[in-house]
């Protein structure tokens, strides 16, 4: 284990993100892209190697990363042990360095009465470091099996799956239907939180070892799914969850009410494309934005909301303010429901001077003005009784608006590809599959990650992607 008694003399430092005032005028990363290796030593030695360790199972990382390994490694100076330690239950720590919530803090052992080692900054420091340093070079696959596999959509589960299965020596093209590769890691989570350099970086890697991309390919529509079994050993859909959850009140088809991940993509796209967001009807310049529903999507509207200079934002929330503390009801080692500050909500209180969030509201119809635009919003403030949503009266309220963007999560996968395939569907319109073994209801046809579980995170999809492509090679071993 790390240092014995590191836990009882070293404080939980993390480390910090660029200023605010200085990172919302652009849209780098939030990280300083420094890494103080002595610092993160010292975390590391904050390790208990305790007998179970729940942060790598469990409640905590979806992966199994070998956290109290690395954690020691690097308490010891061993980076490049601890990368090797790293890769091998990760495929792509450099995307979940950044992007992950961290289950595995809200299940650390010494979370219990302490606060957590800082694995996730650990993680990315070690992977960073082992760009950094040249330690991560392709991985030349010698010897192909001959054997050929599909896999529909770009994101983390499809990378996965394709760096896995390449690497088992089959041959592995992915088709995207976007002009860019990489799911929502490309187009969804913003550049501020995902550097879009470093998702090529990792995409260029898988290139070179083998992976063959191909994007304006919508599988179902453009190119059918009869053709790629002619083609294809095995096929492996990983399409997202990408129906966005929708909000029929009355005027919502006013104009300046869009879905997040319309607003963000054609700000994202923009930027790549031509060096600046978005200029017309998905700016938020000078506008009063109201973001309805929270989680990463409310807050990465934010945070690109304020970098576009909206006038103010504000952001419509359900449900009741969490608790500062774990409630009695979520205990540890489960992932701790509490109130957090992440960076737009931070951003938005250094620019407009409070917290952007109101919570218990319910948004009962839109308002437009002539030209059918829309003008405001009219809520009503809302409790919970046993589980029962209660309207209070007299609280009805209108919010001046121009700008509404809908943030409230995804209800499944879209369903030309499925219908195409003539795969069933559960009981929630995803992809039907048992976690395990990722066969839909046709043979030879896979599928993983959120168009089969529905809307998750990054880690889950990773997990998903490796494990499809163990079934997918246990399939192409009977054939
Ligand atoms: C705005 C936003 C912010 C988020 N922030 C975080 C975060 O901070 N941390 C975190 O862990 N998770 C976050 N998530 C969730 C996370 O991004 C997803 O859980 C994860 O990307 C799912 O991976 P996936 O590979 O299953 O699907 P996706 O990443 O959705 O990729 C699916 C791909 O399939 C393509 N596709 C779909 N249909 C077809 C077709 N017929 N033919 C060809 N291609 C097709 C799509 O174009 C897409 O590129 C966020 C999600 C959103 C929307
Ligand atoms: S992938 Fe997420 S849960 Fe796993 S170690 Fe990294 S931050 Fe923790």
């Amino acid at each position: 284990m790390g240092k014995v008694t590191g836990f009882l003399e070293l404080d939980r430092e993390i480390e910090p993100y660029r200023d605010v005032e200085i990172r919302i005028k652009d849209y780098d990363e939030i990280f300083t892209g420094i890494h103080d290796s002595e610092k993160l030593q010292q975390q590391g030695a904050r390790c208990m190697d305790c007998g179970v360790p729940f942060c790598q199972s469990a409640d905590g990382c979806p992966v199994d990363n070998l956290i109290p390994e690395w954690n020691d490694l690097v308490y010891n100076d061993s980076w490049r042990d601890a990368l090797e330690r790293l890769h091998k239950t990760n495929n792509f720590p450099e995307f979940t360095g950044r992007v992950c919530p961290a289950p595995c803090e809200g299940a650390c052992v010494l979370g219990m009465n302490n606060p957590a080692v800082t694995i996730k900054n650990i993680e990315q420091s070690i992977v960073d470091k082992g760009f950094d340093e040249g330690w991560i070079s392709p991985r030349k696959v010698s010897d192909y099996s001959g054997k050929k596999v599909a896999i529909v959509g770009s994101g983390p589960a499809g990378l996965a799956a394709a760096d896995e299965l390449n690497q088992m020596g089959h041959s592995v093209a992915v088709y995207e239907r976007s002009d860019r590769i990489g799911g929502l890691l490309m187009y969804g989570i913003p550049n501020m939180k995902l550097g879009k350099d470093v998702v090529n970086r990792r995409i260029d890697l898988l290139r070179s070892e083998g992976v063959e991309f191909i994007t304006n390919a919508n599988i179902g529509r453009d190119l059918m799914v009869e053709e790629l079994r002619t083609k294809f050993d095995a096929i492996v859909f990983t399409t997202g969850s990408t129906k966005a959850r929708d909000l029929p009140a009355e005027n919502r088809e006013a104009k300046g009410i869009y879905p997040a991940m319309e607003y963000l993509k054609e700000n994202y796209k923009s930027l790549l494309d031509h060096g600046d967001v978005n200029k017309d009807q998905f700016s938020a310049k000078n506008k009063d934005v109201v973001v309805i529903g929270g989680g990463d999507t409310g807050t990465d509207c934010i945070g690109t909301a304020l970098r576009q200079g909206a006038k103010s934002i504000v952001n419509f929330e359900l449900m009741n303010k969490p608790p500062l503390d774990r409630a009695e009801k979520n205990p540890w080692p489960e992932w701790p429901i509490i109130y957090r500050v992440d960076y737009g909500h931070e951003e938005a209180t250094s620019v407009y001077g409070k917290d952007p969030r109101r919570y218990q509201l319910l948004t009962k119809s839109f308002i437009k003005d002539k030209e059918g635009n829309v003008s405001g919003i009219k809520t009503v403030n809302v409790e919970f009784e046993n589980g029962q949503l209660n309207e209070i009266t007299n609280t009805e309220k209108i919010w001046d608006t121009q700008l509404v963007l809908l943030s409230m999560g995804f209800v499944s996968p879209e369903h030309y590809l499925s219908d195409d395939a003539e795969i069933e569907l559960d009981e929630r319109g995803n992809y039907k599959a048992e976690y395990g073994n990722f066969c839909t209801s046709k043979q030879g046809i896979f599928c993983a990650g959120d168009c089969r579980r529905g809307q998750s995170l990054v880690v889950w999809a990773i997990n998903e992607g490796r494990g499809v492509a163990k079934s997918v090679d246990s399939y192409l071993e009977t054939l």
